[in-house]
């Protein structure tokens, strides 16, 4: 039987650049997945927003490491994965939003992130032609970004193979042996594999991993759908979020959306349905695209002849406080959590990929404790992130 020095169960938004760390830190790695290649679950549903400026401490460093990483892949390995560092921009028609966004501007500066609250004149700036009724401004952080999560993916995937990561597709995780609460392996539908670390990076089903050695996972998927349009000249650069509740009787009532300009022109959109829709279903919808677009013309009328091309839908593994549960566990010596990425796997993973690598080498730095504790699946569940 073949063994490795760890396991990923998943080749996805973590388990990929997870597998580039941990082969580049020199330690046999396998990744399992039970679909046909890479990156073909919820990252290619992703719409590719990249930020640090989150309102919760472990999530804001992990993705600022990510930033990093992100930042100077071409430069480093060559291959363009569309990184374009516009922005982001959460945009306030309240006064108690715009106080919670100043707020989360404090706490962000004080993680050491560049953001500012900006007056109104200044986001008409960045988004030329929006609709200033009711305005208050917004935040604007300069250094988050987008990416091409399908570009992105494969450029891990190939980097971390030529680290001496393998992979290996069809192949589905149907246990995972314990010995006296240690693991020792990893059942697939086609073989069985030695390890002593196996890292559940599993997304919207990672509570089916945990259930194989009786851990209830409080990570479920929730469905989320998307869309892109046809090219045209760039004239914004920021992803933009507006964060107004809306109640729409015809097609359903939405919390916020959110769009930015990507690297050929085309506009991106994704939106947060009220109530969440629970469950597995990827199916879109047709009453999404009346439900956004109406939002984004009335935000942005000049985007009003713009052609739609397509839209999609996936999942995010979302838990209570919309923060991901990572780090080992007490029970079983082995098991590593990076999972309930809800809708920000994409831009965790590389910075997530390389704490979890030093996990297994057993080199966690103070900065990781902190990220740890801050994550645990310990917590109490109650501090919501605010920007989720
Ligand atoms: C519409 C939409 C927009 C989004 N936009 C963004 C965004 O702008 N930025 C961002 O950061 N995130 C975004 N997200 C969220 C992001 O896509 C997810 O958080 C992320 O992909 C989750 O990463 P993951 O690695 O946990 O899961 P995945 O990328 O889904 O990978 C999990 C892998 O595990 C495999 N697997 C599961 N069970 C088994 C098993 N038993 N055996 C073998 N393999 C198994 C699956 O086949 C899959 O390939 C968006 C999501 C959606 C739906």
């Amino acid at each position: 039987m073949v063994e490795y020095d760890v396991i990923i169960i998943g080749a996805g938004s973590i388990g990929v650049p997870t597998a580039l760390a941990t082969a580049n830190d020199d330690l046999k790695t396998l990744v399992l997945d039970f679909l046909p290649s890479v990156a073909q679950a919820d990252n290619k549903h992703a719409i590719g927003g990249i930020r640090a400026t989150h309102s919760n401490i472990g999530k804001a460093l992990l993705c600022k490491r990510s930033i990093e990483i992100f930042s100077k892949w071409e430069e480093k390995f060559g291959d363009d994965i569309w990184w374009n560092q516009g922005g982001y921009t959460f945009l306030s028609f309240t006064k108690k939003d715009e106080k919670m966004l100043r707020d989360t501007v404090k706490l962000q500066r004080s993680l050491g992130l560049n953001i500012d609250y900006l007056e109104t004149e200044k986001i008409k700036d960045l988004i030329p032609g929006i609709n200033e009724e009711g305005l208050l401004g917004g935040t604007f952080s300069p250094e988050d970004g987008n990416a091409s999560p399908l570009l992105s993916l494969h450029s891990f995937f190939r980097q971390s193979k030529d680290f001496g990561a393998e992979y290996h597709f069809n192949e589905k995780v149907i246990d995972i042996s314990i010995k006296k609460q240690k693991v020792v392996g990893i059942k697939t539908t086609k073989a069985k594999y030695k390890t002593d670390v196996v890292i559940n990076a599993a997304g919207a089903q990672a509570k089916d991993i945990g259930s194989l050695i009786d851990l209830d996972l409080p990570v479920e998927p929730e469905s989320h759908e998307a869309g892109i349009t046809e090219p045209v000249k760039k004239f914004f650069s920021p992803m933009v979020v507006d964060i107004r509740p809306c109640i729409d009787e015809k097609f359903g009532n939405s919390k916020n959306y959110y769009f930015y300009q990507n690297n050929e022109g085309k506009i991106i959109f994704c939106l947060t349905p009220n109530p969440s829709i629970l469950g597995i279903d990827r199916r879109e919808t047709s009453s999404f695209l009346p439900q956004i677009t109406k939002r984004m013309v009335q935000l942005l009328p000049r985007l009003k002849n713009i052609k739609i091309r397509r839209t999609w839908r996936g999942l995010y593994p979302m838990t209570h406080d919309g923060n991901p549960l990572l780090g080992k566990i007490e029970e079983i010596i082995g098991y590593v959590n990076a999972v309930g990425m809800c809708g920000q796997g994409f831009m965790l993973g590389p910075g997530l990929g390389e704490l979890l690598s030093r996990i297994v080498t057993e080199k966690i730095t103070p900065g990781d404790e902190l990220i740890l504790n801050n994550l645990t699946p310990k917590r109490d569940f109650f501090d919501e992130e605010g920007l989720k």
